[in-house]
This record gives C-alpha cells, sequence and structure tokens, in this order.
C-alpha cells in the first residue's frame, strides 16, 4: 500500500492547534504565510512519498553493510542518491540558521516535515534530524571558528552529524562516561574511549561526519559534572582522516537503513565546543531538539500504520453482517472499527502535544516579550517529555494494533506492517528511555517554579474547557475533559506530597502520571481540533477520544495512589528472589 503524506492533517494540527496559523496572518513570522507554508508543506509531501518512500523496504531487508577491512559503512542501494536528491532540494538546511546558509524554518514547520520524512522512512528521517541537533548545538556554543567552518557544511548536508554519549557501562546514566579528552597543548584535544551505538557513526552518505562527543578531560569532577563536549570530525581541516573508527555495525531489531555502529576514538584529534565541563548541559540543547523530533517520529510512524490498516480493513473481507450479502470487509465489524478510530485519535492527539511544544520552542526563542518567551520555555520544558515519551508510546501501540488489523497478514514481512512495528520500537528507548523521561517529567518538572507551570497549565486548560461547554456540540467532551483534569490535579497534588515526603512512589507512578498527563493533553487538543472547526467529523473524533481514552485517566490514578507496594522491601525481594 502506498502511503499518502499527511499534509491535511499537519496543517490542521500546525496552524489551528499551535499560535503558529496566528503568528503567520499577523506577519510576525519573516518571509512566510499561509500560502507558503502549504505550498512547502505539498512539495514536501511530494518529495518523500516519491524519493524516500520507495526506499523503505530496501533500507529494512538490505540493510547497511561493514567492511571490516576498511571500517567503512554502505547505506542500502539507493539510499545515496536519495539523500543527494534530498541536500539538492533544500531540504537538509530547513531550520538551519540563515546567518549560516539556512533557511531559518520555525521549529515548529521544519518539525512538520521531520514527521513526512519519517512517515516516508524512519531510517532515512533519523540522520537529518541528528544533524540538526548538531547544528543547533554548535550554534549556541560553538566557537566562531568552529562554527564558520563547520556549520554552513553541516546545515546543507554536505556533513553530518552525530551524538555520542553512549558507552558500554553508560547508558541512562551518563555520569560513568569514561571516553578521555587530552589537552595537546596546541588548543585541541586527543580523544580515547569507545562509543556504543551510535546512529550514523559512519556511512557513505556524506564526504564527512561531524561527532559532538561527550568525553572527560584530565582531573575533571566525578559525575556528570566532569563531563565536556568535543567535536570530532571524521575527516579533519587539512584533508587527513582523523582518528575516529566504526569498530562495527550493530544488529538490530528494526530501522536497518540507519547505520547504527560503535565508535572508536583511538587518539581522535577534537575541540572543545562551549565550557569545559559544562558538556552535558550543552548536550542537552540537542538532546532536548532531539527528544521532540524522537517523539514525532513516534508519531510519523503511527501515521503511517494507521494508512496502513485503515486501507486493508477497507478491503480485506471476512464475516457476515445481518442484511449484507457474502463477506464484508472487516471495516464493517465493530471490533475494528474501535481499533482504527483508537489509532487514529492517537495520532492526532501526539501530533498536536508535539507540534505544542515545538511551537513554545519557538517562542521561548523568539518571542518579542521577554515574559512571553520565559513563561514559552517553561512550557516547552514541561511538555518535552510528555512529547517524547507519548509521541513514541503512541507509535508501538498504533503499529502494534495495525497488525492486528491485518490479522495474519500483518505478522508476514510482506505487508511491511510488521517492519513499522519493529522500527517503532527503538524510539521508547533511545534519547533518554520513556522511564527516564517520565522522571525527568516528575522529579524536574512539576516542581519548575515551584509547581506554577504546573498549575498555570491546568489553568489554562480549565479556561478552555469552560468556554467550550458553551457550544452545545462540544459540552459533552468537554464535560469529560473537565472531569479528566480534576483526575490530573489529584494526581499532580498526589506526586507532589510524594515528592516533598521523600517517597519513592513518586518515582514508581512516574510513568502512570506522564501518561495520565499525556492522555489528557491529547484530549484536550481534539477539543480544541473540533472548536476551530467545527466540522462533524472532528467533533466525532474529540467525542470518540473523550469516551474511549479518557476512562484510562482514572485507572492511571488509582494506579498512582494506590500501587505504593511496588516500592517496598517486599517487592524488591520477591524480585531478587530473597523470599522463601
Ligand atoms: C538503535 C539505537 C540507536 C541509538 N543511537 C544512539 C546515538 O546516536 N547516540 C548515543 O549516544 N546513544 C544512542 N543509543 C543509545 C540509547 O540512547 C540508549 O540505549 C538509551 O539511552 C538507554 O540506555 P541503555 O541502553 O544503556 O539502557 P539502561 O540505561 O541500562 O536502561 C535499562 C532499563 O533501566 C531503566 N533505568 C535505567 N536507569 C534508571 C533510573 N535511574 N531510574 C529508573 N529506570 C532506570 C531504563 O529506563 C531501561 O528501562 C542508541 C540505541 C539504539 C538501540
Amino acid at each position: 500500500m502506498n502511503w499518502k503524506p499527511q499534509t491535511e492533517e499537519t496543517a490542521h494540527s500546525l496552524l489551528k492547534l499551535t499560535g503558529f496559523g496566528k503568528a503567520l496572518d499577523d506577519g510576525q513570522i519573516a518571509g512566510l504565510d499561509r500560502e507558503l507554508v502549504m505550498a512547502i508543506l505539498d512539495e514536501a509531501g511530494r518529495f518523500a512519498q516519491s524519493e524516500i518512500a520507495p526506499l523503505n523496504r530496501a533500507g529494512d531487508v538490505h540493510g547497511c553493510t561493514f567492511d571490516a577491512q576498511s571500517g567503512e559503512v554502505t547505506t542500502a542501494p539507493g539510499w545515496k542518491a536519495a539523500y543527494e536528491a534530498f541536500c539538492a532540494a533544500g531540504w537538509a538546511s530547513a531550520a538551519g540558521p540563515r546567518e549560516h546558509g539556512g533557511q531559518g524554518m520555525p521549529l515548529v514547520l521544519s518539525l512538520a516535515l521531520q514527521e513526512l520524512w519519517n512517515s516516508a522512512s524512519m531510517a532515512f528521517g533519523l540522520g537529518p534530524l541528528l544533524t540538526q541537533g548538531a547544528c543547533e548545538t554548535l550554534a549556541r556554543f560553538g566557537s566562531e571558528e568552529l562554527k564558520a567552518h563547520y556549520l554552513p557544511q553541516m546545515i546543507s548536508g554536505a556533513w553530518a552529524g552525530t551524538m555520542c554519549l553512549t558507552e558500554p557501562q553508560a547508558g541512562s546514566d551518563l555520569s560513568t562516561i569514561r571516553t578521555r579528552a587530552e589537552p595537546d597543548g596546541k588548543g585541541g584535544y586527543w580523544l580515547h574511549g569507545e562509543k556504543i551505538f551510535i546512529s550514523y557513526g559512519e556511512h557513505d552518505l556524506t564526504e564527512n561526519i561531524i561527532h559532538l562527543v561527550l568525553a572527560r578531560l584530565p582531573d575533571a569532577p566525578a559525575g556528570t559534572r566532569g563531563l565536556s563536549l568535543f567535536l570530532v570530525p571524521k575527516v579533519l581541516p587539512d584533508g587527513g582522516r582523523n582518528a575516529v573508527r566504526a569498530g562495527g555495525l550493530e544488529h538490530k531489531m528494526g530501522i536497518h537503513g540507519s547505520p547504527t555502529v560503535s565508535l572508536l576514538f583511538e587518539g581522535a584529534q577534537g575541540r572543545l565546543v562551549g565550557e569545559a565541563n559544562r558538556g552535558l548541559h550543552h548536550m542537552f540543547t540537542m538532546m532536548n531538539n532531539a527528544r521532540l523530533h524522537i517523539g514525532m517520529q513516534g508519531v510519523a510512524v503511527a501515521e503511517r500504520a494507521w494508512q496502513k490498516a485503515l486501507a486493508f480493513a477497507r478491503e480485506r473481507r471476512q464475516g457476515r453482517r445481518p442484511g449484507r450479502e457474502g463477506p464484508v470487509p472487516i471495516i464493517e465489524h465493530a471490533d475494528v472499527r474501535r481499533m482504527l478510530l483508537d489509532m487514529r485519535v492517537k495520532v492526532m492527539a501526539a501530533r498536536a502535544i508535539c507540534h505544542e511544544t515545538a511551537w513554545c520552542m519557538d517562542l521561548a526563542r523568539q518571542a518579542p516579550d521577554a515574559a512571553l518567551r520565559a513563561q514559552a520555555a517553561e512550557r516547552a520544558a514541561l511538555l518535552t517529555p510528555v512529547a517524547k515519551a507519548f509521541g513514541t508510546d503512541v507509535g508501538v501501540e498504533v503499529a502494534d494494533a495495525a497488525i492486528q488489523v491485518h490479522g495474519g497478514m500483518g505478522y508476514m514481512e510482506e505487508t511491511g506492517v510488521a517492519q513499522l512495528l519493529r522500527d517503532a520500537r527503538i524510539a521508547p528507548i533511545y534519547e533518554g528511555t520513556n522511564g527516564i523521561q517520565a522522571l525527568d517529567l516528575v522529579m524536574r518538572k512539576l516542581g519548575l517554579d515551584g509547581g506554577l507551570a504546573m498549575q498555570r497549565y491546568m489553568d489554562g486548560a480549565a479556561r478552555i474547557i469552560t468556554t467550550a461547554k458553551e457550544t452545545s456540540s462540544l459540552a459533552a467532551v468537554a464535560e469529560r475533559l473537565a472531569w479528566a483534569l480534576r483526575t490530573l490535579g489529584e494526581a499532580t497534588r498526589f506526586m507532589g506530597a510524594a515528592i516533598e515526603a521523600r517517597d519513592e512512589r513518586a518515582q514508581a507512578s512516574a510513568v502512570s502520571f506522564l501518561r495520565l498527563f499525556a492522555l489528557f493533553a491529547g484530549g484536550l487538543a481534539l477539543l480544541r481540533g473540533a472548536q476551530a472547526e467545527a466540522d462533524a467529523q472532528r467533533i466525532f473524533l474529540a467525542e470518540h477520544y473523550a469516551a474511549s481514552l479518557l476512562p484510562e485517566t482514572a485507572g492511571l490514578k488509582l494506579r498512582i495512589m494506590h500501587s505504593g507496594g511496588i516500592v517496598s522491601r517486599e517487592a524488591l525481594d520477591i524480585l531478587r528472589g530473597d523470599t522463601p
């Protein structure tokens, strides 16, 4: 089945559910108006469909190959040509700052483009996503000399970027990173160490690869406060090959088209980016950007899976219905419709949360008023872990449901739906596992401004719900959301008290809390979508969401409040097998 670019849905979410549409109407976004935004989305959709989507299967089946002698990695047939076409068409430079040759698109729009690349092929979309994050980090923290030399090439896509954090003993906990950086006495550094699981760490798509690496200086403090960020190019400015090489390709469950390698730094020449020992802080610029984009990867795969399931359900005939002759298309069975509708609204909800987060990030950087910038930064910080975790969970859930809709054919590789699940499964793990996202939300973000950031979010939501209650067609949905908001409020107070009491139940319930928050935020987005367009279909989908997904929030609240046993001594003993 051919995937159809979801430009209309994206445009609805971008223009009606964030402040981006109004900002365009008010002429606040230099060089862009609604018409141009639509033209960009349409053209990106065409490119993704004609140039990238056809590679998706080849990337999965063929994967990448590694030459142990040269250490070179070759991507699947057709990938290099498609990547070159991608750069030549200017898509690589969409988000880059104008002063370094980029097009300076708002993040929210470049995120919408990322959705299209990743729906076409998640393994392909990952590369430009990482380069974009590396550019942003370098633009923010790099010296003028580094920026001048590297940014124009990276922004154009001629050179790619990576992020090198993970080591065998250092995954979620980066405090144990061992890679060392020794001063070379001339202002540079020699890097020694091994990184694993590095996406696009070696490949044939570009002539140079610019690694952003976390490492320790001599005498650096222990833990994350002793990490510094280094730029380590594969090819040095004098054209020589740097002492960094791929140790081998990782053999993965999915995204086979994306080369994931272990990287060996054997006295590789590097340059410090930003301040010594502030590397993790600087890397967080890249990680926050990348977390949001990974959330959108989940949405992108989910969209493709839902389209595929819908097409299959319209065609496949099984079973009978009273008054109809012969087997009917399975879409006529209520249980199949349940799956399809749940898939549809989850994708819409997760997309809207990602767009809202991106728009807050845009405002945090560019709003004219300092108070508005601060508020937007606070909201973006609150929503980023929600966007990452919910977007990627939805990716897996919807891809899984798509297999179920396909029945046995979903389990067969030739339908391509199994690939979507295999691909989507990495997203809740990389860029900080979803468990770590939930801890970030609960342990850091709930406490922003003494808890007032969350309160402001809930107050804003309450205002939207109150207004919606006045429209008769939306009153029922608004009522259910009001109830879910009270549930969220109770759960928030419970978590606040647990955190204050240093009760480990806060950590134990973090994932449930994030899910509750996300389900509410998604429902609010669908309500706003129905408010903005007032068409029967959007109202119906908001009603379906309110009736089918929001009830889960009640169970989550109960789980949060009553699952204290998880943190007991007994639980640990049982799991360890220590109980007699
Ligand atoms: C395909 C792929 C591509 C990747 N690309 C990159 C890349 O480009 N660059 C890069 O640097 N890394 C990359 N990674 C690594 C990835 O970011 C890590 O795998 C991820 O951060 C998790 O680390 P880990 O695998 O060591 O798991 P662990 O940290 O060992 O976690 C295992 C489990 O324990 C949980 N856990 C760990 N600590 C805590 C805690 N404090 N509290 C509660 N739960 C906890 C986790 O949530 C998880 O469920 C990639 C990984 C894969 C598989």
